[in-house]
Formats: structure tokens, sequence, C-alpha cells
């Protein structure tokens, strides 16, 4: 699960990427409107966590348009007071929750734990990639309809290359979703990754889903 934080107080923003890590949440951190724009439309995310008071682009604004363009992606708002018109406006601007800051962490989880249920219920969960599925809610795999058992981290890192069907995915890219680490001489433990990954995925089976591009990185694709 892939959670986009949007807030521009870096203390509460740390604090809150910390906590959904350790719920073992995947998590991205924008501080400001136009930044949590960007990561909102060219990722994809489970959840968005939204704070009001932000520069560039306020959270409000920054719903709506994201709703205008049909992204439909849970989004829970933080707001700085107890103020009934900033509540008011979040849900009318399209957020699904909202959450008066400051808060406890342990209810800030279960309306995130909500969002995602709620989402589940309504559109699907699972990516898809020729015979290959992915359930996000129940974490189970499978291919051609015989399921395939994953580590969290072999699940994470095919997780990221299904998100990102088609597209090359660099060795950099997987170090940083993966492991939040980014120096070179870390990358080769992603080959290592890929590896165990195509011995499950890909050598009981005809056609190969996972290609090295040279010299760039990873494809997924039928
Ligand atoms: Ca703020």
């Amino acid at each position: 699960m892939r959670i986009l934080v949007v807030e521009d107080e870096v203390k509460i923003a740390r604090f809150v990427q910390r906590g959904l890590k350790e719920e073992g949440y995947t998590v991205d951190v924008a501080f400001d409107g136009q930044h949590g724009y960007e990561y909102a439309t060219t990722e994809t995310y489970d959840a968005i966590i939204l704070d009001i008071m932000l520069p560039g682009i306020d959270g409000v604004t920054l719903c709506s348009k994201l709703r205008e363009e049909k992204n439909d992606t849970p989004i829970l708002m933080l707001t700085a007071r107890d103020a009934v018109q900033d509540k008011v406006r979040g849900l009318d601007a399209g957020a699904d929750d909202y959450l008066t800051k400051p808060f406890a962490f342990e209810e800030f989880l279960a309306r995130i734990r909500a969002l995602l249920r709620k989402k589940g219920e309504n559109i699907t969960s699972t990516l898809q990639v020729g015979d290959l599925v992915m359930d996000l809610l129940t974490h189970r795999v499978s291919r051609a309809g015989k399921s395939i058992e994953l580590t969290a981290k072999e699940f994470i890192v095919l997780e990221y290359l299904m998100r990102n069907v088609g597209k090359v995915v660099t060795r950099t890219m997987l170090a940083e979703h993966g492991w939040d680490i980014n120096f070179d001489s870390f990358t080769n433990v992603i080959d290592v990754y890929i590896n165990y990954l195509r011995n499950k995925i890909d050598k009981p089976f005809k056609n190969k889903l996972i290609h090295t591009i040279r010299g760039r990185g990873y494809i997924i694709r039928e």
C-alpha cells in the first residue's frame, strides 16, 4: 500500500511518514501543494493525506483539482484547527474524511485503514500483467491461477514493477521505493531480488514478463 503525505510542517510530515512506514506502508512526502499535485498525478497511491494550509496550492484546491481530473484516490484532510468551515470545504472539495491537528497517531491509523477498506469495496485492488495477478489487499500473487509465495521485499519490488507496467524502472527507483536508500552500491541488491522474482514468476512459465533493459533497468510487460 502506497500513501502520499502532503504536509508543509516538516516535523508532522516526518512523524507521519515514520509511523506509516512502521506499519508497512510505502510513503512519499511532498512539502507543498505543487509537489503534492505532481506526485499525485504521476504515481498511483492508495490514499493521500492532505494538509489544508499549504504553500502554493492549498489542500482544498488541490483536492478539487484531483477530483476534477477523475482521480478518485481516497483523501484524508488534515485541518490545523477545529474550524467547521475548513471541514465543510474539504468534504465539499471531494475529501473522504478529515482529522483535526493535533491528532493521536492511533486514530490517524484507524482513519487510514477505514479509507483503504472503503477503497477496496469500491474499486478493484488488483494489479494485472498478462496472467500475473497481484491482490494489494490480501497480498496474494498468482500466475495462470497458480499461487506464488513472495517475501515482503519481493512483493514490494514486484508491486512497483507492476504499477509501472510497460515502463522502464531503474535500479535507483527500485532502491528508493523498496529500501529508502539511494546510493549506487546498494543497487546490486536489486538485481538479487529481481533474480528471486524471476525464479518464482517467470522460470516455471513459457512467457517471460520481467525483462532487463541493458544499462537502464527493468520492465515488466506481456
Ligand atoms: Ca500546513
